[in-house]
C-alpha cells in the first residue's frame, strides 16, 4: 500500500501525486496529514520551506473540502506572490484528478481584473498574498463566511514584512469557528502572539528541534579583509564549477553592484531586487528556474518564497541585519532532502553575528579557507576533464568532421590530444590564478598570513603595484611583458616584482625605489599606435572587478560558460581569453617571434 493512502489520503490523489514523484511522506507531512484530516484542531507546524509543508496542508485540504460547492472554502495566506503561485500550482496538481476543484491565487503585481474573473466563476481555495486580498475584500468581490480552514504559510515572513494588520483584517471576516493552521519556519516572539490571538489549544509540530535550521545544510564562513570580498567570492564561485547558487545582499544597490561586477567578468549572473519590475524580475527567475543563470544575486525581499529545486549554494555576500532572515536565506538550498551549502562571507568584526546565528540555527558553522589559486586550477581542470568524459555525443552530426578532425590529429598522440584540450580552459585559470594571492583575512588580530603555493612578496610591500593598459590580447607573454617594462621604463628586471597579465591590462609590480621612474618613462610610450597609460593599482586586489578599466577575467565555472549563458545581452568575456590559448604560446616558444617595440 502507498505509504500516503496509509496516512489517509485518498487513491485519486494519491495517484496524482505519485506522479510528481511523491513516493514517501516527508517527516512534516508524516505527522501533520493525520492530525490535520481530523479537521478539528487548530495547528502550528514549525517547518523550512523545502521540507513539504506544501502538500502536509495541501493534501488534507483537498480531503476536507466538498468540491460540490462553488463557494470559498479554504484560504491560504502567504507572503510572497512567488510563493503563492507555487503554492496555486502545487494544490493544483494535487488535485488534478478531482472534478471542479478551483484554486485561485490572488497577489499584488497582476490584474486585478482577471483574479475578480476567476473568484466570479467560482473557488473553492484561495491562495493570496495579503495586500490584494484585502483589496479585493474592500470591493466586496469574495465571500469568505463559509471559509473553514485558514492556513497562514510562512508566518514569520508575513510578520517581517508588515502584514500584520491585513492579516487581522482579513481573518476577521472569516467565520469564528474556522480552523488555522500556521506554518513558520521560525518562531519568534511576534508569531507566538499571533498564534495565541488566532488560535485555540493548537495542535503543535516542530520538524527538528526548535529555531533549527534544514539539517542538510552545511554552514561555513569565510574571513575575509573587507576589500578582498568581492574577489573571494568569486574565487569560491571559481571553485565550485558546477554550483547553482543564490547570493544574498544587504541593499539593492549592493545587489544590483555585485551582479554588474560579475557579469563584466563574465559571469552568468544576473539580479532580483525590489527595484525591478514584476516583468523584469520574472524574466530574471525565469532564467534562473531554467538554469541558463547559473548565479541569483538577491535581496532578502526579493528572494522570498522563491522554490528552485537544487540551489547547491546560498551565499550571503553580507549577512542579514535581522538574524532570522539568515534561516529563510539558507533554506533556499538543501530543499526536498537534498543537501546544499549555506556560505557566509565575512570580516573578522562579523564573528560574533555567526555566533549569534549558531545560537538560533541550533548548528555550528565550519570556518572554511578561501582556496587558493592552485586548488582552484585543480578543480577546474577536473571539473572539465568530467565534463568532456560525460558530455554526450551527437554522433550524426559529428560524423560528417570526424575525417577532416582526424586529420588535423594525426601527428599527436592520444596524450598530446588530452592535454591540449584539457589546457584550452586551464590555461586561463592558471593564467589568472598563477601569482593570486592569499586572500584569507589573517587571525583575529588581524596579520596577513601569505599562500602557501603561490607566496607573495615577505609581508611588508617592498613593491608598488602598477597598472597598464595592455595586455595578453596586445600579444604579449610575461617574459614579452618583463622585456617591454625594463626597456621602456628603463629598469633592470631585478627591480620587477610580480607580472599578473590579463586580458586586456596587466598589473604589475616594481620596487618603490623606482615606481616614479617607471611611471614617468612611460608617458612618453606608444604602443602600435596606443597610448600606454600606466597606472597606480593602489590596494585593488590583483582579482578585483576590474570596473570601468574592462577587466575581462573570466570565471563562472567552466562548465556553466559558453553551454549555458544566455548569449547575446551580455558582454562576453570569451574572445581574449579563447584565443590566447597554448597553441599560441607554443607557436611563440618557436623561439622566432621576438617581440619588437
Ligand atoms: P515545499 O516545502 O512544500 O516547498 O516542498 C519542497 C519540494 O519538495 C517541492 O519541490 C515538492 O514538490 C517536493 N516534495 C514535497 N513532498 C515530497 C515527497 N513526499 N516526495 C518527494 N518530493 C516532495
Amino acid at each position: 500500500m502507498n505509504p500516503f493512502s496509509t496516512l489517509g489520503i485518498r487513491h485519486d490523489i494519491v495517484n496524482a501525486i505519485t506522479d510528481l514523484g511523491f513516493e514517501t511522506p516527508t517527516p512534516i507531512q508524516e505527522q501533520a496529514i493525520p492530525v490535520l484530516l481530523s479537521g478539528s484542531n487548530d495547528f502550528v507546524g514549525l517547518a523550512q520551506t523545502g521540507t513539504g509543508k506544501t502538500a502536509a496542508f495541501g493534501l488534507p485540504l483537498l480531503e476536507l473540502l466538498d468540491f460540490n460547492q462553488n463557494h470559498p472554502q479554504a484560504l491560504v495566506l502567504c507572503p510572497t506572490r512567488e510563493l503563492c503561485l507555487q503554492i496555486t500550482k502545487d494544490i493544483n496538481n494535487y488535485a488534478k484528478n478531482i472534478k471542479n476543484a478551483n484554486v485561485v491565487a490572488v497577489y499584488g503585481g497582476a490584474s486585478i481584473m482577471d483574479q475578480l474573473r476567476a473568484i466570479r466563476k467560482g473557488v473553492q481555495i484561495v491562495v493570496a498574498t495579503p495586500g490584494r486580498m484585502l483589496d479585493i475584500l474592500n470591493r466586496k468581490a469574495i465571500d469568505f463566511s463559509e471559509v473553514r480552514f485558514v492556513v497562514l504559510d510562512e508566518a514569520d515572513e508575513m510578520l517581517n514584512m508588515g502584514f500584520q494588520e491585513d492579516i487581522d483584517s482579513i481573518l476577521s471576516t472569516t467565520p469564528e469557528d474556522k480552523k488555522t493552521w500556521l506554518f513558520s519556519a521560525t518562531m519568534p516572539m511576534e508569531v507566538r502572539r499571533i498564534a495565541k490571538k488566532y488560535m485555540t489549544d493548537p495542535h503543535e509540530l516542530t520538524m527538528g528541534t526548535k529555531n533549527t535550521g534544514n539539517v542538510n545544510i552545511d554552514h561555513e564562513y569565510y574571513v575575509v579583509r573587507a576589500r578582498d570580498k568581492y574577489a573571494a567570492f568569486k574565487r569560491i564561485v571559481d571553485f565550485n564549477p558546477e554550483i547553482f547558487g543564490i547570493v544574498f545582499c544587504r541593499t539593492k544597490i549592493e545587489t544590483q553592484e555585485i551582479a554588474e561586477a560579475l557579469i563584466k567578468d563574465g559571469y552568468n549572473a544576473d539580479s532580483l531586487h525590489g527595484d525591478l519590475s514584476q516583468q523584469q524580475r520574472d524574466k530574471v527567475m525565469k532564467r534562473y528556474r531554467e538554469r541558463s543563470l547559473q548565479l541569483l544575486i538577491a535581496t532578502d525581499v526579493a528572494a522570498r518564497g522563491i522554490d528552485v529545486n537544487d540551489v547547491t549554494h546560498v551565499i550571503n555576500y553580507s549577512l542579514p541585519d535581522e538574524i532570522e532572515n539568515y534561516t529563510h536565506r539558507s533554506g533556499r538550498t538543501a530543499r526536498a532532502g537534498k543537501t546544499g551549502v549555506s556560505i557566509a562571507i565575512i570580516n573578522s568584526k562579523e564573528l560574533g553575528k555567526i555566533r549569534q546565528i549558531e545560537r538560533v540555527i541550533g548548528k555550528q558553522f565550519t570556518k572554511a579557507e578561501i582556496p587558493n589559486g592552485f586548488d582552484v586550477c585543480e578543480k577546474q581542470l577536473f571539473a572539465l576533464v568530467h565534463k568532456v568524459h560525460n558530455v554526450e555525443v551527437n554522433e550524426e552530426q559529428i560524423e560528417q568532421y570526424i575525417p577532416r578532425i582526424m586529420d588535423e590529429f594525426k601527428d599527436l598522440s592520444k596524450e598530446d590530444i588530452i592535454k591540449r584540450f584539457a589546457s584550452l580552459e586551464f590555461n586561463r585559470f592558471l593564467e589568472y590564478y598563477q601569482n593570486a594571492p592569499d586572500l584569507n583575512a589573517g587571525d583575529e588580530r588581524g596579520f596577513e598570513r601569505t599562500g602557501d603555493r603561490f607566496p607573495r612578496n615577505g609581508g611588508k610591500s617592498e613593491y608598488t603595484r602598477l597598472f597598464m593598459n595592455l595586455g595578453s590580447v596586445d600579444d604579449f607573454t610575461r617574459g614579452d611583458m618583463l622585456g617591454f617594462i625594463c626597456s621602456q621604463g628603463k629598469i633592470s628586471g631585478k627591480a620587477v616584482g610580480k607580472i599578473d597579465l590579463k586580458g586586456v591590462y596587466t598589473f604589475f609590480e616594481v620596487e618603490n625605489a623606482v615606481a616614479d621612474q617607471v611611471q614617468q618613462a612611460f608617458k612618453s610610450v606608444d604602443y602600435q599606435g596606443r597610448k600606454v597609460r600606466i597606472e597606480l593599482a593602489g590596494d585593488r586586489g590583483m582579482e578585483s572587478s576590474g570596473g570601468n578599466r574592462g577587466e575581462r577575467s573570466f570565471g563562472g565555472g567552466g562548465s556553466f560558460r559558453g553551454d549555458r549563458r544566455s548569449g547575446g545581452d551580455r558582454r562576453d568575456s570569451g574572445g581574449g581569453f579563447r584565443d590566447f590559448s597554448g597553441k599560441r604560446r607554443e607557436d611563440r616558444s618557436g623561439g622566432d617571434r621576438k617581440k619588437k617595440w
